[in-house]
Formats: C-alpha cells, structure tokens, sequence
C-alpha cells in the first residue's frame, strides 16, 4: 500500500515538475533571490574537525575492548588525504571480524554536510555506552551487537572540511575540488545536462582521489554486508542506483527495500522518500560510491542516507541548507538517526540471515554462500561502464523535501520547491 502511494506520489511529482520547468528554468528561485545574511558555522553546536577527531580518538581510547581505530594515509601529484577509521566489535581481542556481519560506513563524504559527521560521533558514543537514547534499552541493544562489527569512517573528506571551515560552506568537494561522490568506477564521467564542475567535477579518472583510493582499498579488505553512505541536504532513505533511474533487479533489491522500510516505519512514519537515489532525488548521479559498492564490491544492501535538509534555506545559504542550525533540530537529527542506525544494525543481520537461512557469515566475502543471493551478480557493470545509458534527464529536479520529518510537505510548498529546485546549478545532496 505504501509503495503504491509513494509511487502515485512520485507520478504525481513527475507530472507537475514536467509541467511546470519549461516556464521556469531561468528562475532563480523564491528564496535565492534573498538578501538575508547567510548563515555561518555555529561552534558552539558543532565541533570544528580537529576537536571532532579528537573526540572521537579519545572515545576510542577510552572503549579499548570494544573500540579500535586506524588512520589511513593515501597521496598522489602533490595532494595527500587521511582518514581516520574505527572499528567497533565487542570482541575485538578475539580477532574474528570475518566471522561475524559486518557494516561499513562513511560520514562527511561532502565537506559542507557537517552533521553527518556529529551524527557519527553521537553514534560511537552511543555504542561506546557513554550516551543513551531515550527510546531504547542499552542492554538489548547491546546483547544485539555481539555478532556484528561496525567500521565507520567519521569524516571522509577531512581536506574538504576544512575548506567549508575556512568560510568556504558551500564546498562539498575535497582538498583539490574533486567530488567525491563521483570519483568511483561504475558509470564514471557522464555528464548531465545540469553538470556542473564546482558541485559535481568526477576528478581525472576513477579513483583519481586518495579518498576513494582508501574507501575502496577498505570495502574491498573488510567486504561488509552492509554499505551506509551518510549525507545530507534532503531526507531519504536510497539504495542503488544512482545513475539510472532504476532500482536493481532482483532478490538482493527486495531485502534492500524491506530494510529500508523496517527503518522508515520505525522511526520516519513511513514518511521517508524510500527507493532508487536516481529515481527519486531528482537527477541521475555517476560514479557514486553506493553503486561502486554494490555492482563492483558486491556488497549485498548499500544505501545512501539523506538525513537533513532545509527546504526553506536559500541555496545560496549552504550551512543553513545542509546542517540543522538551531539547538532543538541539532539535537533531533543526531538522536533520531543514532536510533535509526541502530535498528539498522538490528534487523540487517536478520533479514539479510532470514531469507539466506543462515546464521553464519562467509568468512571470504562480503556474500552470503547461498544461491538467493546470486541474483546480484547478474547485475555486474564492469568497472568502467561508460556506455552512456539515456535516462530521463529531463527531470533536473532537486527535491529538498524534509520527507524524513513528522510533518507532511503541504502542497504550496511542494509547488515552491519545485520552483527552486528548478534553478539551474542547483546544489547536489
Ligand atoms: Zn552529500
């Protein structure tokens, strides 16, 4: 029922957008035009970087049986880039990582989008056991936690950060202005209509950037179950893929659904845009680290995360439009999603365990050794596929819609959005 509202929705969407751009596509949009000041970083809601990895570095040290961390160091032509990652496992002494499920996830992939990486802080301290969440007992979810291993990446573009630190908040790309959300190997260097090089440059080749080089080097060596790519600028909840406006074929592609909806019901009313990042956000994406994660690594359910937006900000306005800026939204935002990947680490195992009648992991793979499962491989893109794939690029529509939130859009303001969202340029998510 729900997807069929959701997909009347969307038809809905489609029509009017389809009806609406060809009249609007010089607008600058009802907000943009604006002369309000904008918006700069509020420090004493959010860490600077260095204080943020410190945080966490001391978390880190503080949970030696159940926390660990590495930083890993990568460079090329003159440009270096690190990334710190830790590793969660309440049985780190024994070494056993492989037997157990086990997720990846990547916060602060864009500069710009700070809370994703409060959030990740919020979530270590929470499974570190230093913080509680109001809606959940610690000892259940703790007892949960014995067979997974969580390796979470806080903030990925650390050279990006820093930029958006030094004043430049509308940067999402990293030390040298490639994005890295573009600079992976399925469907790399397409570009679309809207294409625009301060938002979305794919970088000289696929995996030009030492950031995706170390993403991948640590997808490929830890081959987990489950792919997170956490960002911000609207509320969904995404699976593959992003550069078709198509969700996979297959087994793997229902239990990815499912999981997304278990998330969505528990915690959004169903409220979250669930379903394809190229089919629902508005405009096709290449070269995304989610597609790469499941075509290439195999990973068996990859999602991309859009956990907050402001519909109402200007687009000029980038911290205001991509981070919460009062105490309250902060606050929600962190919390509420702490508790969703929480129950994503909850019910992933299961359902992923339910329907492959396991209960063990491929020690070798990040692949359950069951035949329902071999339906992701019939989907493998080669590592480069630039066959360009026509897809409905007409629909160069950025949907800035709090779908997450506990209020419906209303309509006026989805007619509003559409107008803004038409500008050209517009900021990727
Ligand atoms: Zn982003």
């Amino acid at each position: 029922m729900m997807r069929a509202l959701l997909a009347l929705r969307s038809s809905i969407v489609v029509v009017i957008v389809v009806v609406l751009v060809p009249s609007i596509t010089n607008s600058r949009g009802v907000n943009s035009s604006s002369d309000a000041p904008l918006t700069s970083i509020p420090f004493d809601l959010y860490h600077t970087s260095d204080a943020l990895l410190k945080e966490i570095k001391s978390l880190v040290l503080r949970h030696p049986d159940t926390l660990a961390m590495e930083t890993v160091k990568m460079g090329n032509r003159g440009y270096a880039a690190e990334v710190l990652v830790v590793t969660y496992d309440r049985e780190m002494k024994h070494d056993n990582e492989k037997s157990k499920f086990r997720i990846l996830m990547s916060f602060g992939q864009h500069g710009r989008e700070l809370i994703t990486s409060e959030v990740a802080l919020q979530l270590l301290s929470v499974l570190a056991e230093e913080h509680n969440i109001l809606n959940m007992d610690p000892v259940s979810i703790t007892k949960e936690l014995d067979n997974i291993v969580i390796k979470v990446v806080p903030m990925e573009n650390l050279n990006g950060r820093k930029l958006v630190e030094a004043g430049d908040l509308c940067e999402r790309r990293n030390g040298r202005g490639v994005d890295l959300n573009r600079n992976w190997g399925v469907d790399w260097g397409k570009k679309e209509k809207d294409y625009d090089p301060y938002e979305e440059n794919p970088g000289t080749a696929p995996f030009s950037e030492p950031e995706a080089q170390i993403m991948r080097q640590l997808a490929k060596s830890f081959e987990p179950h489950i792919w997170v790519n956490v960002h911000s600028g609207m509320e969904a909840l995404f699976m593959p893929y992003d550069h078709k406006n198509t969700t996979p074929d297959g087994h793997m592609s229902n239990l990815m659904e499912l999981l997304l909806w278990d998330v969505n019901r528990i915690h959004f009313e169903e409220k979250c845009l669930v379903g394809s990042g190229g089919g629902l956000v508005g405009y096709l994406a290449h070269g995304t680290t989610t597609d790469y994660m499941y075509d290439i690594v195999k990973v068996p359910m990859a999602f991309t995360f859009e956990i907050y937006g402001d519909s109402e900000a200007s687009s000029k306005d980038c911290f205001k439009m991509f981070n919460p800026v009062d105490k309250l939204e902060f606050n929600k935002a962190v919390n509420r999603w702490s508790e969703a990947f929480l129950t994503l680490f909850r019910l992933g195992p299961s359902r992923l365990a339910t329907t492959a009648g396991l209960r063990k992991w491929d020690s070798t793979g990040g692949k359950v050794i069951d035949g329902s499962l071999e339906s992701n491989k019939d989907n493998k893109i080669d590592g480069l596929d630039l066959g360009y794939q026509r897809a409905n690029i007409d629909r160069q529509i950025e949907f800035e819609l709090g779908l997450c939130g506990s209020k419906t859009v209303p309509l006026p303001l989805l007619f509003r959005l559409i107008f803004q969202t038409a500008e050209l340029g517009i900021l990727k998510a």
